[in-house]
């Protein structure tokens, strides 16, 4: 039995799926919302107008599930986990009626919830989250609703990913774009200094980064829909506001059940994906803690990327197979515009946090040779242990080409390399894609220097 049916549940049903046939394993999943296996993470392309259909973002329809053999229940909510008595409660939001079915293997991949601040104002028309399919339908809904023969503005709430990649479709819509910013810089994810080149190039992309702005109140016009957006300094105009502050694990209904939640707030479990004390119940996607390699502790981390692994070996333990998902070291890649954003690993903050001293080094180089066509600046900036050498993070802000490089980090993360061992990684160069030195080595050599420089 499977509670949610998105990245995580589905995947773990078709795992399940392919690993046992209907005779020997029955799978049931329940789904609140309309929709299943979808992408949340082309909302932002699709309102944007980059991808032309929300179908397109449907990766198997609930038909398509129902065909493998998988009684996908959909508008059904699961209101309870009975944990002794092996049954959950289920809402039909059709017809209303609940009932309870009983379960050998749970599975819980309830997601995240979008946070969403108790503002006056919040729930006004023309305010809306891009959490869902449907968000994405009501926003695009919204933006037909604003005139376009007039001047049009958009604020974004926040500026991680999501909102940096909303303000891109805002602008590709042709409004005029505010984003508010809690934070020192856009881009929590990265240290300040990364996190400034972004403000920079949203500047010259014409969008407007207010950061150190906290939002206080939406205010409405006089046909009820938003008007501006305040912060604790100054209003901003408004024809529709796009809130991306972040989520936090849908873990309520399981923590009820008894499960054990960690510090963030996201389910705990063992390396095979069941959650921790229980030999009949797993939880993987947007609502479980996963293990930082690099940190050595648990952190709560919304990416699809995981949510796919986790359904993975989830299906295949419950199939009766064999996986286990032994962690992340934090890769996460994003662009607004052309400017593309990468990181792995930890932060300063991070490292302090956990106790580690460090040693940075930054370099700026091209994602070509500088004399091919096209060649456009690139920074990367390298964090690496003190004395051992350690690689610790990279962070990489740059145009076409640079983002996909952080991937050459995560496998040196993962690996447990030295910014030494980097130095001598067979890279590929030709003019097209490198410098000859590839940026990602260049970072290396400059951070062994700030290594051997800070002596013991
Ligand atoms: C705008 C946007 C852009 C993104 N971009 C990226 C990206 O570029 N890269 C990346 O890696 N990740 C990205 N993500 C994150 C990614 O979409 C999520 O990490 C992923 O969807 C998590 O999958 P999940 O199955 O854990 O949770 P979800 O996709 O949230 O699915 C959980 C499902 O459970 C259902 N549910 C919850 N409770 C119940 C219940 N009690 N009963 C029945 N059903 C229930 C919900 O309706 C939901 O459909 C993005 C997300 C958003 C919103």
């Amino acid at each position: 039995m499977v509670i949610g049916g998105d990245a995580a549940g589905m995947s773990a049903a078709s795992q399940a799926r392919r690993l046992k046939g209907p005779d020997e394993l029955e799978i049931i999943a329940f789904e609140r919302s309309r929709f299943t296996s979808y992408s949340a993470c082309g909302i932002p392309y699709w309102v944007s107008g980059d991808v032309g259909h929300r179908d397109d973002l449907i990766a198997r329809t609930p038909e398509e599930h129902r065909e493998r053999a998988i009684d996908l229940r959909m508008r059904t909510e699961v209101t309870e986990i009975d944990v002794a008595g092996r049954r959950v409660r289920a809402l039909d939001r059709e017809s209303g009626d609940t009932y309870w079915t009983g379960f050998d293997k749970l599975v819980i991949a309830t997601g995240a919830r979008p946070v969403r601040p108790e503002l006056p104002g919040i729930d006004a028309p023309g305010v809306h989250g891009v959490q869902t399919l449907g968000d994405g339908q009501a926003l695009l809904d919204s933006l037909d609703a604003v005139d376009a023969g007039r001047r049009r503005r958009a604020v974004v709430v926040g500026a991680g990913y999501i909102g940096v990649e909303m303000a891109e479709a805002m602008l590709k819509r042709g409004f005029e774009v505010t984003v508010l910013n809690r934070g020192e810089q856009p881009m929590a994810t990265l240290d300040p200094d990364m996190g400034r080149l972004v403000h920079d190039a949203m500047d010259g992309l014409g969008i407007t980064t207010v950061n150190g702005a906290s939002v206080t109140k939406i205010l409405t016009g006089p046909d009820g829909r938003v008007s501006e957006v305040a912060t604790d300094e100054r209003t901003y105009p408004a024809d529709v506001v796009v809130l991306g502050i972040g989520v936090e694990p849908e873990a309520e209904l399981a923590r009820e059940a008894g499960l054990t939640v960690g510090p963030h707030g996201g389910l705990l479990t063992d390396l095979a994906m069941r959650a921790v004390g229980h030999d009949n119940i797993w939880a993987g996607g947007d609502c479980v803690e996963v293990l930082d390699l690099v940190a050595g502790r648990t952190r709560h981390i919304a990416l699809g990327t995981h949510a796919n692994k986790h359904g993975q070996v989830i299906g295949s333990n419950v199939g009766g197979g064999y996986g286990t998902f032994p962690g992340v070291v934090g890769t996460a890649v994003s662009k607004v515009c052309d400017l593309e954003i990468a990181r792995t690993g930890l932060r300063e903050k991070d490292a302090r946090a956990v106790g580690l001293r460090y040693v940075t080094a930054t370099i700026e180089s091209t994602q070509r040779a500088g004399y091919y066509p096209g060649a456009k600046p690139m920074t990367v900036k390298m964090i690496a242990e003190h004395r051992t050498g350690r690689l610790l993070g990279v962070q990489i802000v740059g145009r076409e080409g640079a983002a996909k490089r952080v991937d050459v980090a995560a496998v040196a993360l993962t690996a447990g390399m030295t910014v030494e061992q980097m130095t001598a990684l067979d890279l590929g160069y030709a003019p097209p894609f490198s410098p000859v030195w590839d940026p990602v080595l260049v970072a290396a050599r400059k951070t062994v220097a700030a290594v051997r420089g800070a002596g013991s």
